[in-house]
């Protein structure tokens, strides 16, 4: 089901990281802990070289691999060493970040299991904001 456009390779984190953090994350690949691949990203916690640890996300946008890291230098938008780290440790394992249109079965499990009640709030604090969603909520009433 993955798409070429959605492959990662090394390639692709040299481009997005640029030179000086993909050198860095390459180092950086022992300090991943606890990597985890969720249904459509995923999380991972790498120390930094203060030993505090950092929170990396790994994800697609499209075919836009996204990064999103905790340190200083993720904070401010960029696809640091770690987020590069966790691509390597990814691609050492043969595994992947799951492509965008990946079956949420995690997803699916929580919403089978959580109340009508809490399942009615959250969608109306997420419609309410949504004219779109609205819109399709609104006509799913007059087709049942
Ligand atoms: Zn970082």
């Amino acid at each position: 089901m993955t798409t070429v456009s959605t492959t990662l390779t090394t390639e692709l984190l040299l481009h997005r990281a640029g030179t000086k953090s993909y050198w860095r994350g390459l180092t950086y690949r022992d300090a991943v802990q606890s990597l985890r691949v969720h249904s459509r990203h995923v999380a991972a916690r790498v120390r930094g070289s203060d030993e505090a640890a950092y929170a990396v996300e790994l994800s697609w946008s499209g075919t836009h691999l996204v990064g999103e890291c905790s340190c200083p230098h993720g904070s401010e938008g960029f696809f640091c060493k770690h987020c590069v780290a966790v691509g390597l440790v990814l691609l050492d394992r043969g595994e992947t970040v799951p492509p965008p249109d990946a079956e949420d079965v995690e997803l699916r499990d929580v919403l089978r299991a959580l109340p009508a009640e809490v399942l009615r709030d959250l969608l109306y604090d997420q419609a309410a904001g949504d004219l779109k969603l609205r819109a399709r909520i609104m006509s799913s009433l007059s087709k049942n």
